[in-house]
């Protein structure tokens, strides 16, 4: 264990300490006019939880729509090429809209709905969020405006056409770098002025009550893969592995590890270029950063020497963001969970491998996970298990990537 010994975790796992705080980390510094929000928001979530009708709803909807549980698959060809450990993914990437984002954003949904709400909000960065949040709106009826950076605009054209052939209005956002911390900050704007819309967030981060109910909904995954695990080896996995944005597909599967000492946890951050080239070069936060606030929340950040988010990169666009889950944020500091950093050039090596030797395209984010993985397993003994969970599928990133592997 590291500095802070070990994690109280309560029975769910979760790592939250009071409410709204993971530790020091969360909390919500934010106006007036979007506290009482908050407020409004926590209170519709604790009853939506305790209701049976609410659960039932959104069971139905994850079996129907989604098309859950997902399945969890053996990579046998990869794991006798790495030597080593059994490798095992938990296939988000086959859920409808190809990733783990449809989990939140319908559950997020229906509790919109459940409060009377006619209007989402949404912010997105490679336009998944978006798309997914678009997806929500149109199976419940609903009106959705996605903000996003122009810049993400220009270079995620087929996100940008899913969104308005689902209905959405797409809004750019043009100020600072233009991609997705403008993205919150102008969702969060539009939000103080239409009070009536549900602002829905799409990943574990922000003000609390967010990187709670963002959790909820996708604890799906780790409590799905805990029994399939049990079901299908009679036995937990040694090791479980995320890719970390802000944390959410992480959060989702971890949480349904964390109260299992025997079950090591790592979370992949995206080192970019290289660590060694500093702020700019990549969007490793916990790795590499220090606590502070942004978005209304206490958490890690990549900060410059004024103290404001810095500029973060990224060849996955799902994972360039300044900040962190703050329940990530505790994880680290009480040891619980290792982070790691891997470069854009392994992520892409993993990807290839992933495709050719398993059939299988990952999203380039859900990549990062597979390369830490690939690098993990032949350290391990033959009859250990990793579960890597899978994020997404990584159609959207073949134009990036076939020059990059030279196809
Ligand atoms: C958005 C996204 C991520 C990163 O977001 P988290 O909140 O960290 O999970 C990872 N993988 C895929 C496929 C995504 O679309």
């Amino acid at each position: 264990m590291s500095k802070g010994g070990t994690a109280v975790l309560n029975e769910q796992g979760a790592a939250r300490t009071k409410r709204g705080y993971f530790g020091p980390y969360g909390g919500r510094f934010v106006p007036e006019g979007i506290a009482v929000l908050l407020e409004e928001l926590e209170k519709a979530f604790d009853e939506a939880v305790a209701d049976p009708t609410f659960r039932k709803e959104l069971d139905e909807v994850l079996v129907e729509f989604v098309g859950r549980p997902s399945p969890v698959t053996e990579c046998r060809n990869l794991s006798r090429a790495c030597g080593g450990g059994r490798l095992f993914l938990k296939r988000e990437d086959l859920n409808h809209t190809g990733a783990h984002k449809i989990n939140n954003a319908l559950g997020q949904g229906l509790l919109a709905k459940r409060m009377g709400k006619k209007r989402l909000i949404a912010e997105t960065g490679a336009g998944m969020h978006g798309t997914a949040s678009a997806t929500a709106a149109a199976l419940l009826g609903m009106e959705c405006v996605v903000y996003m950076g122009a810049v993400d605009v220009a270079r995620q054209a087929p996100n940008v056409g899913r969104m308005r052939a689902l209905g959405a209005t797409v809004v750019p956002v043009s100020f600072g770098q233009a991609t997705l911390k403008e993205a919150v900050d102008g969702a969060l704007a539009a939000w103080m002025e239409d009070p009536e819309a549900f602002y829905l967030l799409g990943s574990a981060v922000g003000p609390s009550p967010y990187p709670e109910i963002v959790r909820f909904f996708q604890s799906v995954i780790g409590s799905e893969a805990r029994t399939q695990m049990l079901q299908r080896e009679g036995r937990l996995p040694d090791e479980v592995v995320a890719c970390v944005g802000g944390g959410s597909n992480a959060i989702g599967i971890f949480s349904g590890f964390l109260a299992d000492p025997q079950v090591a946890i790592t979370g992949v951050e995206p080192a970019g270029k290289g660590l060694h080239l500093g702020l700019g070069a990549h969007a490793a936060t916990l790795v590499a950063g220090s606590p502070g606030v942004v978005h209304g929340f206490n958490t890690y950040v990549l900060a410059d020497d004024a103290g404001e988010p810095a500029p973060v990169y990224s060849i996955a666009p799902g994972l360039d963001y300044p900040g962190v889950g703050p329940e990530h944020a505790y994880l680290k500091d009480t040891g619980r969970v290792q982070y790691v950093a891997v470069t854009d050039e392994e992520a892409i090596t993993a990807f290839g491998r992933l495709c050719r030797e398993e059939g299988i395209i990952p999203a380039i984010e859900s990549s990062h996970a597979l390369a830490y993985a690939l690098k993990r397993l032949p350290s391990m003994e033959k009859e250990q298990i990793l579960l890597v969970n899978l994020s997404g599928r990584g159609d959207k990133d073949l134009d990036t990537l076939l020059p990059l592997l030279g196809l």
